[in-house]
């Protein structure tokens, strides 16, 4: 039985606790132990349709959900029927016979929508591929991750959709099957699944980044890279003012160069303190990739450097001392951050999915970010920070850097994007601080864009006007996937309707 109702109606809380379900029937999605993935998929997918069908008739909107962590309650529904997908987690090799001509199966992983980005990743390195790039967590669902459009500090690569190659998606209409217009998969394989193809351009532009509104996604077809080695260095430096310069310009050697090795890092980010961010140490953190090679030691997501839980949890402390902010934050950092590896310490190594790490659950998070053009950055990163720590924000402000990413509603659409989070615990002040940044980048004209997972104070205007063209595609996509208003209607929420994605 792929789908089972769990317990009675009630009440449902997201991860780090944003927000509430109330009055919400849970049903959970199971994976089945079919053979062949496409045999489990065509069980698991006519299941959802009937779900959605009774979901209907029972006069309930439908919220599915990945790990439940997105802060900005693109995950909270209530008097709803809410589907627990983490439970349907198989992933499958791609056989060669699977996909059509001039298509690599051996990079493809067949991936059931509930498995993390964690088990994705481990996967593939099982069979020596590995994801490219992924959100400095990995406890994220696969296409919890990808609605949202998830993504970490790979210069040279774009967000987490990226990866995905074909999606089957289930709404009240049908099991579809949808790809690019090249295709990618073979026409019997479809059949296999229980889905209709439909290959077009803009509809799967638009699957790779749903924000969970275009049905219920069961199913990825993931693409991957052969495994690589990163080796990480990580150090807390006085960064000049100057340095904002190169890295608008992309040239990243230079800043490398200057505060950690001589080579071209694959990935850089910066944690500042946005009280004097260039007078006070930042914490950087620097991926240089290497070929794979078998006979590395193995070091733990700690020692490569994951995670700075600590400095989220001690940022509690700011708001009780405002005067004392700026040094607190400081304080908070060095605590919180593990030091090294520098470039004088004995060099670590790990793969892409060693350095990640799950995340523990940190109540009252505030979460907020605008990414703008790279070419912006010396101009608007000072004067965000300024802005932020007058009007009293008290978090650490991150920089990190991406390449165009992929899906019609992809906030990195720039063509180089530096993005810029605030992220620490959740006051009014620190809200209220975050809105004057924003009300201070539109009064200087500088373009920005807002991440779907967090609470970013978007609205149907605002996503109208960010997205233009892309966001009017994506509408029509839409309403080729489900021409019925009903059935559109069925994936809405409070917050969904209000950001006008699903009316
Ligand atoms: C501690 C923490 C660290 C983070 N780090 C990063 C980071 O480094 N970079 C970054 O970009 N973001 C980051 N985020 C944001 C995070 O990646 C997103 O919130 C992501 O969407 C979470 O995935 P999830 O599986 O929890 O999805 P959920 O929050 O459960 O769902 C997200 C949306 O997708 C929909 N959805 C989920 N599964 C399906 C499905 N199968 N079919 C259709 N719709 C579905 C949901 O209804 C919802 O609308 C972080 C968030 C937290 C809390």
């Amino acid at each position: 039985m792929p789908i089972v109702q769990l317990g009675d109606e009630g009440r449902w809380t997201n991860y780090h606790g944003t927000g509430t379900c109330e009055a919400a029937t849970r049903f959970g999605l199971r994976s089945g132990d079919a053979l062949r993935g496409r045999d489990e998929l065509a069980l698991a997918a006519k299941a959802v349709q009937d779900w959605l069908t009774a979901a209907q008739a029972a006069g309930r909107r439908v919220r599915p959900l990945g790990a439940g962590w997105s802060p900005s309650n693109v995950n909270i529904c209530s008097q709803s029927w809410l589907l627990h997908t983490r439970r349907f987690n198989r992933c499958f090799r791609i056989g060669a016979g699977d996909v059509r001509p001039g298509i690599d199966a051996d990079a493809l992983m067949l991936v059931e929508a509930g498995a993390l980005v964690d088990e994705v990743s481990d996967k593939l390195e099982e069979q020596g591929r590995s994801l490219w790039t992924s959100g400095a967590g990995n406890g994220q669902t696969f296409a919890g991750a990808c609605a949202t459009g998830t993504h970490g500090s790979m210069i040279a690569r774009g967000g987490i959709q990226d990866h995905i190659r074909a999606v089957q998606v289930v709404t009240p209409g049908g099991v579809h099957w949808v790809e690019p217009a090249a295709g990618v998969m073979s026409d019997a394989f479809i059949a296999a699944t229980g889905s209709m193809p439909l290959r077009d351009d803009d509809l799967f532009a638009a699957l790779q980044l749903p924000v969970g509104s275009l049905g219920i996604v069961t199913a990825l077809v993931v693409d991957s890279v052969p495994k690589f080695l990163v080796r990480p260095i990580q150090n807390l430096r006085t960064v000049d003012r100057a340095a904002l310069d190169w890295l608008a310009a992309g040239d990243f050697r230079r800043f490398s160069a200057a505060y950690a090795l001589d080579q071209d890092p694959d990935f850089v980010q910066m944690i500042v303190n946005p009280y004097k961010p260039f007078k006070r140490p930042a914490m950087l953190r620097f991926l240089y990739r290497e070929p794979w090679r078998d006979d590395y030691s193995h070091a733990t997501p700690g020692e490569l450097g994951a995670g700075y839980d600590a400095l989220s949890l001690l940022g509690r402390l700011l708001d009780d001392y405002p005067w004392a902010r700026g040094a607190l934050l400081q304080y908070a950092m060095k605590l919180g951050y593990a030091s090294g590896p520098d470039v004088d310490d004995p060099p670590v190594y790990g793969s892409w999915g060693e350095g990640l790490d799950t995340h523990r659950p940190l109540a009252d998070l505030f979460n907020a970010s605008v990414t703008i053009d790279r070419a912006d950055l010396a101009r608007a990163f000072e004067m965000i920070c300024t802005v932020y720590a007058r009007h009293g924000g008290s978090t650490v402000v991150t920089l990190r850097f991406m390449a165009r990413a992929e899906g019609l509603l992809a906030p990195a659409r720039y063509p180089h994007n530096a993005v810029i989070d605030f992220d620490g615990p959740r006051s009014e002040r620190t809200a209220a601080a975050y809105a004057r940044v924003v009300e201070v980048l539109d009064a200087q004209g500088i373009g920005f864009t807002r991440h779907w997972a967090k609470s970013c104070r978007l609205d149907a205007a605002r996503v109208a006007a960010d997205y233009g063209e892309d966001f009017r595609r994506w509408r029509a996509a839409r309403d080729r996937l489900m021409p019925d208003p009903a059935h559109r209607a069925l994936f809405g929420s409070e917050v969904l309707d209000g950001l006008g994605l699903t009316c």
